[in-house]
This record gives C-alpha cells, sequence and structure tokens, in this order.
C-alpha cells in the first residue's frame, strides 16, 4: 500500500499544489485515507499531517475514515425527494442492515447522504464508487445490493443495471440520459469541431477575438454575469510569467445538470472554447475543474482531449500558428459546493480547503498559482466558439439588449418533460411552463436555492439579466407541494452543510434561520419572528461570498412572495417572540456546521 501512494505521489512530481489529485486517487486506491497515507503524503510534500488532514475534512467524497468497498452516495435534495427518494432510502437502508453515515461491519457497504448531484432529470439517483445510478427504485436497489454481496464489481454492476459498462461513451448514456428537449446555437448539430481552431484562428489576431467577443455583448453564463470579453481583455493585459484558463465545470446549484449535458454532448465545443480564450489572452494552460459527482465521465473526456491532440486542436503550434502551444488538463473537485465560487475553486485548483479569498485582486490579475487567470463556465466557453464562428453581430440577433444569445436551462421538478431546453434569453416563465408541461403550479424556483422563489402572479416575467436573472437552474413545484416543509427547509440545510466555516454569518446564521422556520412549521411561530427572519437574511449579507450572502434566500425569498403559508402557521394569539433562544440556537449552530473552521481546526 505504502508503494502505491508513494506512487500517486510520484505521478503528479511530489507536487503541493496537485494535493488534490494525490488525494483523490489515494481515496480511489483504499476507499479512505488512512493514518499511514495521510503521514506519507504530509512527508513526501513537506507539509504537516494537520494541513493534509483539514484539506481531506473539507470535501465531502475524501474521508479519513473507511467508507465501504461500495460507497454508496444518495442525492438528498428536494427534487430527488420529491421523485420518491425517502423509499428509495428505506429500501437501501433495509437491505443493507445500516442507517446512513454507517458503513457494514464486514466493509462492503457503506451508506450516504449527498447534496444535488447534477441529476435532478432523473432521480432518485446516486453515485456508487464515482458511477451514477439514476432512477432508482426500490426493486433495482434491493437487485443492486444483492449484486454487491454476490461479489460483483462495477463493471458487472453496472452492466447488470444499465447494458455496457466498458465502452465510454454508450455507458455514459445508458448510465446518465441527457434529455435535451430544446436545441439552440450551442446543442445544435451544426458545430463542426476544429473549424474555429483550423479555418478562422490563422486569420485573425488575439486582439480581435476579444473585439468580436465584445462586440456581441456576452455576459458569463455562470450567473454573475460579468462581461466575457472585457473579462479576457483584463487578463490579456495583466502582466504574469504564466496566463491560465479556466474552466468551471463545477455545477453544484442544486437543479442545474447543463453542463453535464454539454460537456457529454459537445465537449470539443467547450474545449474548443478553452483554447479559444487560450489564443485570445495568451494562455498556456487550461484546467477544466469538474465537480467530483462528474467522475464517471473522466475517460471519455480524456479520450476527447486526446483526439484533439491528435488532431492539432490543442498541443504546440495549433493550426499551424506559430507560438501557439495549448493544452488542458482535467482537475477534479471532491465534493464541495463553495468552490464553484472562483476564488474558491482557485484555492482548491491549488490543493488547499476550497474557502473562498478575499477580492481584490481579481482572478484576471492574480488567480491561479497567482498568474493572471480567466474563469468562465462551460457554457460560456461553449458559447465564444459560436461568436468568433458567426460574428458578434449575428449573436446579437439573439436574446435582448442586455442578455444577447441563448441560454441553456435545466428545468425539474413536477413537469412532463424535465430536461435541458436551450432557449433565447428573454423567453417568459409563462411560455416555459407550458414548453415542458406543466400544470397546476404554485411557485418556480428560478437560479436553483440561491436565486428567487417565485408565484403565479409573476409569470409573466422573462429570463435575463435585467428581469430574472438565472445560472439555468429551474425547479417547478406544483400546487400539492408543501413549499416549506419541503423546499424551503431542505434548501436552508443545503446551505447549513455546505458553508466553509470561515465568516461567523454564514456559519451561525442559516442555522438559526432554519430553528426558527422549524419552530414555526411546528406551529410555535408568532408574528415577529417573521420580522426577525427577514431582519437576519439582511445579517447574512455581510458574508465574505456569494454562499452566505445568498445563504439566506430560500427564507426570504419565500416570505416575500408567500407570506401567507407562514401567516397560517402561526399562533395567533401571541405577537411577540417569548420562546425562542437566540443564544442557544447559534451555539446550536456551531456544533451543526459541517466544515470546521481553518482556525479551529489549528487550535
Ligand atoms: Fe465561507 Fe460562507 Fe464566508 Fe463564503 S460566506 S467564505 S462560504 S463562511
Amino acid at each position: 500500500m505504502e508503494k502505491s501512494v508513494k506512487q500517486i505521489i510520484a505521478k503528479y512530481n511530489t507536487n503541493q499544489t496537485r494535493l488534490m489529485d494525490i488525494l483523490i486517487d489515494t481515496q480511489e486506491l483504499q476507499g479512505f485515507i488512512g493514518k499511514e497515507a495521510v503521514s506519507d503524503i504530509a512527508d513526501a510534500l513537506n507539509m504537516s499531517q494537520a494541513d493534509i488532514e483539514q484539506t481531506i475534512t473539507f470535501y465531502h467524497f475524501l474521508s479519513t475514515e473507511p467508507r465501504g468497498k461500495f460507497a454508496i452516495y444518495l442525492n438528498d435534495s428536494a427534487v430527488a425527494i420529491m421523485y420518491g427518494q425517502r423509499a428509495i432510502k428505506e429500501t437501501f437502508e433495509k437491505e443493507v442492515g445500516i442507517k446512513f453515515g454507517q458503513v457494514t461491519n464486514d466493509g462492503l457497504i457503506g451508506l450516504f447522504n449527498t447534496a444535488c448531484i447534477g441529476m435532478n432529470d432523473q432521480e432518485p439517483a446516486a453515485i456508487i464508487n464515482n458511477r451514477v445510478f439514476t432512477k432508482l427504485t426500490p426493486y433495482r436497489v434491493r437487485e443492486i445490493v444483492r449484486y454487491m454481496r454476490e461479489g460483483k464489481n462495477m463493471d458487472e454492476l453496472i452492466n447488470e443495471s444499465y447494458g455496457d459498462g466498458k465502452n465510454h461513451l454508450p455507458s455514459l448514456k445508458s448510465m446518465v440520459s441527457s434529455n435535451i428537449r430544446r436545441k439552440g446555437m450551442i446543442l445544435s448539430d451544426s458545430y463542426i469541431y476544429g473549424s474555429v481552431t483550423k479555418n478562422i484562428l490563422p486569420g485573425i489576431s488575439p486582439e480581435a477575438v476579444i473585439a468580436e467577443i465584445k462586440h456581441s455583448n456576452m455576459r458569463g453564463r455562470g450567473g454573475a454575469g460579468f462581461p466575457t470579453g472585457l473579462k479576457w481583455e483584463f487578463c490579456r493585459r495583466a502582466k504574469g510569467d504564466k496566463h491560465y484558463v479556466i474552466c468551471n465545470a463545477d455545477e453544484g446549484e442544486p437543479g442545474t445538470f447543463k453542463d453535464r449535458v454539454i460537456l457529454t454532448e459537445k465537449p470539443e465545443l467547450v474545449f474548443e472554447g478553452m483554447a479559444l480564450a487560450g489564443y485570445a489572452i495568451g494562455g498556456d494552460e487550461g484546467i477544466l475543474y469538474l465537480r467530483y459527482e462528474y467522475r464517471y465521465m473522466k475517460e471519455y473526456l480524456e479520450d476527447v482531449l486526446a483526439v484533439m491532440r491528435k488532431n492539432n486542436v490543442l498541443g504546440e503550434n495549433i493550426a499551424g500558428i506559430e507560438g501557439f502551444t495549448f493544452d488542458i488538463r482535467i482537475q477534479f473537485g471532491a465534493g464541495a459546493y463553495v468552490c464553484g465560487e472562483e476564488s474558491a475553486l482557485l484555492e482548491s485548483l491549488e490543493g488547499k480547503r476550497g474557502e473562498p479569498r478575499d477580492k481584490p485582486p481579481f482572478p484576471v490579475e492574480k488567480g491561479y498559482l497567482n498568474q493572471p487567470t480567466i474563469i468562465n463556465n462551460v457554457e460560456t466557453f461553449a458559447t465564444a466558439v459560436r461568436i468568433i464562428e458567426n460574428g458578434g453581430e449575428w449573436f446579437t440577433q439573439f436574446g435582448t439588449e442586455d442578455s444577447t444569445g441563448t441560454k441553456i436551462l435545466s428545468i425539474s421538478g413536477d413537469c412532463m418533460f424535465p430536461g435541458v431546453y436551450e432557449v433565447n434569453w428573454g423567453f417568459n416563465v409563462e411560455d416555459m411552463l407550458d414548453m415542458v408541461g406543466a400544470y397546476n403550479v404554485q411557485a418556480v424556483q428560478v437560479g436553483g436555492p440561491s436565486g428567487t422563489l417565485i408565484g403565479p402572479d409573476e409569470f409573466h416575467r422573462t429570463l435575463g439579466y435585467s428581469d430574472l436573472s438565472t445560472g439555468g437552474s429551474m425547479i417547478i413545484f406544483n400546487k400539492q407541494r408543501d413549499l416549506l416543509r419541503d423546499v424551503v427547509l431542505n434548501f436552508m440545510e443545503f446551505f447549513i452543510d455546505e458553508s466553509c466555516g470561515s465568516c461567523s454569518t454564514c456559519r451561525n446564521m442559516p442555522e438559526v434561520m432554519k430553528n426558527k422556520l422549524v419552530r414555526i412549521l411546528n406551529g410555535n411561530g408568532v408574528k415577529s419572528d417573521l420580522t426577525d427572519l427577514k431582519a437576519w437574511g439582511k445579517v447574512l449579507l455581510a458574508s465574505r461570498c456569494g454562499l452566505g450572502q445568498t445563504a439566506g434566500n430560500p427564507i426570504i425569498s419565500s416570505l416575500k412572495n408567500f407570506r401567507p403559508l407562514y401567516e397560517e402557521l402561526l399562533q395567533k394569539e401571541k405577537e411577540f417572540d417569548q420562546g425562542f433562544d437566540l443564544e442557544a440556537s447559534v451555539q446550536q449552530s456551531c456544533r451543526y456546521v459541517k466544515r470546521i473552521p481553518k482556525f479551529h481546526l489549528h487550535e
């Protein structure tokens, strides 16, 4: 075992900044990262064991304790529960004979909960040893557990459940459906791989590429909406030894799965977009930061990169352009929603806990390894290729004035056709509901839990940066759903689990707000509780990053748009809060935060 860990360390050139790769490979080798492995890694990298352990404990999918020969991670997001996750959970517990959070005595099976795994269109779903099992039923669960006990390996398990487990693309698609329901410029079949790199780049300067992207008015598709051309220009101008292009494929917002589909169906488009950005900024290296939940794509994407290298769409002197040398590697996260925040992602890329950095400096000046870096998401890179292929002016005919182009939506929840839809910006929510076959709709969660929960009186609104901004997650709830109990509470628990713990606001306030919500749900709420919730939501705005700043949104947004749901649960005769112990709630919240703040680890 020691030899294998040493081989892993050597594979990554004993490089501290590749600690994430070393830990992930070690975890996959033995199912956990034990004391000996921690000690070996610490010695080799000249780090303390505490430093290694604090990184391991930050990420959901890394563990210092055995997780079982088969580690089963069942998605516990709100939509999974809507689609029958509780029955699946009960069946797993009954068949395996343990509770979630435990491992069988013989070490064969471990059961764990996990946040949204990007499969909301085919729930209930679970990850077992990095392979995804979708549309689970109690019958299928019984089969899976039986196969495990019969000694079958993962390929056999996949074959039994989904067909071919060896051939990468068919296997990928048999396990996970792409569910593309509407195509636009990104998902259309008109893209010819390599055409921009080989036919256009040799005749256009890097500055002209940036000018064309600026002319298109494209804004980043990740949610913040920063103008892409401007970001590329800032980075090109910034001085550094190297320039980096990072693709943020850490789509962790519950309800979003469109990056999974783009990477499955159009990986060349994304990689070509990264190379294009590399050309524009004078970039040396690209890194696809892919969420661990999509580890099952690894071999498939590596194959795609190999073919692109072979065809000189990546590599040295690409398309015969002297000095245009650019390659891409894939770096996996290990399960942490906060790593979708760009500076947390950079920390993770450098082998550390994914704790957001203070800004400025911004990544375009000091990003990966302190060098100028652009970070865009999967959809942004794909869109950039279509812009250079067809021109910035062509692009502006799609969408609206302030939100040009198309947007790919991940639509799930109570509708007949969950899946991925590419629409022009400016699309109206009412039309969207008709398009996906959603009836009797009570609410739509726009932009995931960190976004907005809207009711029918707002369905006339349109998708765009000046109205309803969204990174792509759209979750529909019909009138039978208990919004507060089944949705808002679940979303609050998600933020509590995902806080990195650095800021006291984000570490404590979501738990305190959740406790107040539970008190209301239990029939013990009074009118002043609603005033408190609103005020406490504002406290969260002082948090360092977007996670904390939006962590109160599930309550704040539902309180604003669905206030009667709260009011009908209140005790009518009491006006003011008499029983809520704020101090105890704060104390309790300190115990509940799963990611122990770094300074506590060092105490
Ligand atoms: Fe961490 Fe939350 Fe602060 Fe962001 S807001 S840095 S997630 S504690």
